[in-house]
């Protein structure tokens, strides 16, 4: 039962434990990759997802960002630190937890 409890907490999502509404946008306003080579962040495949990564690790609503990208399934580029296939294992680990405490 407790197990389940803490299975279960792990599956509320970012935003309810950060507090942050998603559906509101205003925090891009002070996004810092505005304020840089946006290519950085869209990398080809051969291309490193470091640079962008730096960026966001200084960017003031790198956890705004990341719910956003993760609730509202961007697919491609670095957002809230985090690059396509990292945001795609939070994704498939999150719908793993949901399974298990259905
Ligand atoms: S966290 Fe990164 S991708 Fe998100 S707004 Fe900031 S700089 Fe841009």
């Amino acid at each position: 039962m407790i197990a389940n409890r803490q299975t279960a907490a792990l599956a509320v999502s970012l935003s309810e434990v950060l507090g942050i509404d998603v559906q509101a946008t205003e925090w891009m306003r002070d996004a810092l990759c505005a304020q840089t080579d946006p290519e950085a962040f869209y990398p080809d495949e051969y291309g490193s997802v470091e640079p962008a990564k730096a960026v966001c690790a200084e960017c003031p609503v790198l956890a705004e960002c990341r719910a956003y990208a993760l609730e509202t399934g961007q697919r491609f580029g670095v957002w809230g630190g985090l690059s396509a296939r990292e945001r795609q294992q939070i994704r498939t680990a999150a719908t793993t937890v949901d399974r298990l405490v259905a």
